[in-house]
């Protein structure tokens, strides 16, 4: 009997918990480092309608007709922010609303792929990853909703039934399976600030920081879900976060060709 538990490999015989693990060589692979994986603000943007949006998706096709491979994910905005607090008043468990919240950004991912089918916008699930690299060879914008899908299994914060891992964390974590090395969020601010600019006029600009020196400086509220500031320093591939500003003409297209606009959060 003892023979059919003892296939040889490194891990054999061990609980996985007990360092085994680093005994591994662990080489990962960047899957698509060239691609641009690139968040339209659910509540930023998307919510703001026609007027905030045609600009962004045009300057999205610019980008993609200089050859720009980009894979577009939505957020949620004010509608998924509506479940959110109705399921949070109700008291369903956080699985639940995570579950919930990932119909928003999927509404929002939808509409985007419309808009772009005549640029080649392709809607694709998350388990979709492997057929990427056809659609981007045949020239698509693969568009997708960006809440990572945890659903029931997504973890509970203390003291919140908000789902902590949204779509700025899924964003982060696709770029980061993908090996893209900077994730790229359109929103309605330069990037980041002192202080929320819409609450405190005093705020001041903060171009580039690091993660660790963002997460020492305590500041009020930030421009970007905390989880992906607390990732961050953990990533193998995707170790900056690009926070632009998708109201001022020309700034999207810029960070599509890799100019360092906006905020740069680093590792
Ligand atoms: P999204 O649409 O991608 O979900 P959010 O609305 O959740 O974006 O977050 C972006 C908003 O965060 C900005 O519109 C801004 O008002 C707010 N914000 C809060 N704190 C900051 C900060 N420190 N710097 C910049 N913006 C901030
Ligand atoms: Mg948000």
């Amino acid at each position: 009997m003892a023979e059919r538990r003892t296939i040889a490999s490194l891990l054999s015989g061990s609980t996985m918990t007990g360092g085994g693990g680093e005994k591994l060589d662990y080489r990962p692979t960047a899957v698509m480092p060239d691609v641009k994986v690139v968040k339209i603000g659910g509540q930023s943007i998307l919510d703001r309608g026609r007027s905030a949006v045609f600009p962004i998706l045009d300057e999205i096709v610019a980008a993609r007709k200089l050859g720009i491979q980009v894979v577009l994910l939505a957020g949620g905005g004010t509608r998924a922010r509506h479940i959110y607090s109705i399921a949070s008043e109700l008291e369903v468990p956080t699985g639940v609303v995570a579950t919930l919240g990932k119909y928003i950004p999927m509404q929002n991912a939808r509409m985007l792929q419309m808009l772009l089918a005549k640029h080649g916008g392709i809607y694709m699930l998350p388990d979709d990853f492997e057929k990427l690299p056809l659609y981007l060879q045949m020239g698509c914008i693969p568009v997708m909703s960006g809440m990572p899908p945890f659903g029931y299994w997504e973890k509970r914060e203390e003291g919140s039934r908000i789902p902590p891992h949204r779509t700025d964390a899924g964003v982060f974590l696709s770029a980061e399976f993908l090996g893209s090395k900077r994730a790229i969020f359109i929103k309605d601010e330069d990037g980041l600030y002192t202080d929320d600019p819409k609450k405190d006029p005093k705020a001041t600009h903060i171009p580039r920081i690091t993660a660790k020196e963002l997460t020492a400086r305590g500041l009020p509220d930030v421009v970007i879900e905390r989880m992906v500031i607390e990732y961050l320093p953990r990533a193998q591939w995707c170790k900056e976060l690009q926070i632009v500003n998708g109201l001022k003409p020309g700034q999207v297209l810029a960070a599509l060709k890799g100019d360092d606009v906006g905020t740069i959060i680093s590792v």
